[in-house]
């Protein structure tokens, strides 16, 4: 695979500060991805960054080159030897089979929490939401983008949603440590544990213990829906919010959306050692080459990326100089309104105007300054002890295309095997055998519970013995999942109406 690499001598990085620069490696991206990351890069380097630039293909090109993940191993190999990537939005070609790029880097480089602040700059830029100022903290690697899916049956499919302990008390204590440093007064957590009650349930809890330690910040939980509510109507009452994988993806373009645009939020995405940088929105192909993109997103990106490299100064320097700039009323179109900007510009000439206000403090909005406190923020987590295990019954999945659960069961009520028996028949999770509702709209897709009645654990000779059985009446297995007792308590939920 092709692939070009520029290295900082012929960047016109100043001569004399090579030797301490910071090795990071740059992708120009797709659609607006060239013209903002150079507006960019223009800025942070005339404001005195000290970088060393290792420039990677990535994106379009190359999945239209057959590489279905959008990224060849060339860039991985810059990646994991500069540990700080600057990235440009990019496009993922329609149709199936390619594999969102951004996914793939964050769960590949182990980058756990995306941290995406939205503000909003009242009253510079045209917002209905003046007071707001929400650092969203969102998971990064699990959930539902395990990306784990099977079609079951001919009407079912599945998504696995996958939460672990050490993925959530890392990105809670990550939240809490941020707030630490940034002087954040308050940690809100968002999840739907009053439905999902293990794995929204496990975030909720991680949350209510690690929260103890941080006893100077103020902490609470909203239900997502309620919470989500909350956040359009009244984002002035929220600090910061931590949130699983799905939650944070979809709350966190609401959030930078009412502050103004989609255009000025930036994000960071951290891991243990490695970190990416980006501007929140996509490639929008269609304002690609025409000198229209509002480049705020990406720079304040590169912000967080100095921030996170130690080059605090610039990082200020660079954010003051913008937020002069929005105060000055020099926009681009996406946030330019008659009576409040004063000049209308493209990305260059607001890459140009930015780059005058080096050294420049805003008048109204709040100076940034990164330089106090510690920002470097590192979170270790250590494995729990092993909890005991007790084997005591198997979910059979059945596809079956009788729609009847009573005849159902009593079949699978003849089998009995290491001293489990049929307990429950659900159908999408609600409870239709025994004593089901003839009410209750049946698919072709069966969730059949064994399990010993005395709380003893079995073998999984057992399991396997029972399956045979089920086998051979010729009933289709689709999948089978182990029910535990975990340190003496059930480890699964149990059905709907149960
Ligand atoms: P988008 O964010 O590219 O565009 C959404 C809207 O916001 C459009 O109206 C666009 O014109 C506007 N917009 C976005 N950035 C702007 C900016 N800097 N200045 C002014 N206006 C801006 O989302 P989309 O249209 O859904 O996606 C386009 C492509 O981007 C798709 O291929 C998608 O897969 C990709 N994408 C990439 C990333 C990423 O690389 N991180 C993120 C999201 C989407």
């Amino acid at each position: 695979m092709e692939r070009t690499i520029q290295k900082s001598e012929e960047r016109n990085v100043p001569k004399g500060i090579i030797s301490k620069a910071t090795p990071i490696t740059v992708a120009y991206g797709d659609g607006i991805g060239p013209e903002i990351m150079k507006a960019t890069l223009k800025v942070i380097e005339a404001a005195g960054a000290h970088l060393d630039i290792e420039e990677i293909e990535i994106g379009e090109q190359i999945y239209l080159k057959g590489n279905t993940a959008g990224i060849d191993a060339a860039a991985w190999e810059s990646l994991r030897r500069n540990r700080v990537f600057l990235k440009a939005p990019i496009t993922t070609p329609q149709g199936g089979g390619f594999k969102s790029l951004n996914v793939t880097t964050r769960k590949m480089l182990g980058l756990y929490a995306n941290v995406r602040p939205c503000t909003s700059y009242h009253p510079f830029v045209p917002t209905k939401h003046p007071v707001m100022d929400v650092v969203i903290v969102r998971e990064n690697e699990e959930d539902l983008y395990a990306g784990i899916e099977h079609q079951q049956t001919d009407e079912v499919v599945q998504c696995l949603k996958l939460i672990s302990k050490p993925g959530t008390k890392k990105i809670i204590r990550y939240a809490f440590e941020y707030a630490r440093a940034y002087g954040r007064k308050k940690v809100t957590c968002f999840t739907k544990d009053n439905i999902m009650k293990m794995t929204d349930g496990l975030f909720h809890k991680t949350f209510d213990r690690v929260g103890e330690e941080y006893p100077e910040i103020e902490k609470e939980h909203w239900i997502v829906d309620i919470g989500a509510a909350r956040l359009a109507e009244t984002p002035e009452q929220f600090d910061v919010i931590v949130m699983p994988n799905l939650y944070g993806d979809i709350l966190s373009d609401v959030a930078a959306q009412i502050t103004g645009s989609v255009g000025l939020a930036g994000s960071a995405n951290i891991g243990d050692g490695f970190a990416m940088f980006e501007a929140i929105h996509g490639s929008a192909p269609r304002l690609a080459g025409k000198n229209l993109a509002n480049p705020s997103g990406l720079l304040l990106a590169a912000v967080q990326m100095l921030v996170h490299i130690g080059q605090q100064d610039v990082a200020c320097n660079v954010h003051n100089a913008w937020l002069r700039t929005i105060e000055d009323g020099v926009h681009t179109k996406d946030i330019y309104k008659e009576g409040v900007s004063t000049a209308l510009v493209g990305t260059r000439e607001f890459a140009d105007a930015v780059i005058d206000r080096l050294g420049a403090i805003p008048r109204q909005l709040p100076a940034v300054d990164y330089a106090e406190g510690n920002k470097q923020i590192t979170v270790s987590w250590t494995p729990e002890p092993p909890s005991i295990k007790a084997l005591v019954g198997v979910d059979v999945f059945l596809r079956h295309d009788d729609r009847n659960p009573d005849r159902l069961g009593a079949l699978l009520s003849t089998f009995e095997s290491c001293g489990m028996q049929l307990k429950m028949i659900t159908n999408r999770g609600t409870k239709v055998w025994p004593g089901g509702f003839p009410e209750t709209f049946c698919t072709d897709h069966w969730r059949c519970r064994f399990i010993r009645s005395e709380e003893q654990g079995i073998s999984y000779q057992g399991v396997i013995d029972l399956l045979q059985k089920i086998h051979h009446r010729e009933l289709t297995i689709i999948k089978t999942e182990n029910l535990y007792l975990m340190d003496g308590q059930p480890a699964f939920s149990a059905g709907q109406g149960q």
